[in-house]
């Protein structure tokens, strides 16, 4: 095994590697949903309680509601330059962002997104360790 996938997938505890760079197209600051407690959230009410947990949180500004739940916009991304204005100073989930734990709690790449994450053990891989378990048991 590879010094980095020993790495990433025993030290870093990760299943996918990332690969590429942000293109700047903004749909990740524009089509925002919040998950809390393993849910999105779904109305503004339960929202207004998050805004006090964490600063994130205020800059974001309900635009839509579909079958996921709210939809929002963060009132930090200026459309016409198309960057954050706060870009240094952005909080942490905005600097990690494309990670694999947000997508384990339910977020969705923005189609088009400059990101792409591949497993770290390919299907033949896999396949094979559970073929020999099998033959074990
Ligand atoms: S969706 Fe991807 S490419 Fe677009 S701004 Fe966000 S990270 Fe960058
Ligand atoms: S703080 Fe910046 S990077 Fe984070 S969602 Fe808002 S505009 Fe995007």
């Amino acid at each position: 095994m590879d010094i980095k996938k020993f790495i990433y997938k025993y030290i870093l505890r990760r299943k996918y590697y990332r690969y590429g760079a942000c293109k700047r197209c903004g749909a990740c600051c524009t089509k925002i949903y919040v998950n809390s407690r393993k849910s999105m959230i779904r109305d503004e009410e339960e929202f207004e309680k998050l805004k006090h947990l964490h600063p994130f949180y205020t800059y974001l500004e309900v635009i839509d509601k579909d079958e996921n739940g709210l939809v929002f916009k963060c009132n930090k991304f200026d459309k016409e330059k198309r960057i954050c204005t706060i870009h240094k100073f952005r909080p942490g989930i905005c600097r990690r962002y494309p990670s694999e734990i947000i997508f384990k709690m339910g977020a969705v790449m923005a189609e088009n997104c400059g990101f792409k994450f591949v497993p770290i053990e390919s299907f033949k891989e896999v396949f094979e360790k559970v073929s020999k378990n099998k033959l074990k048991n």
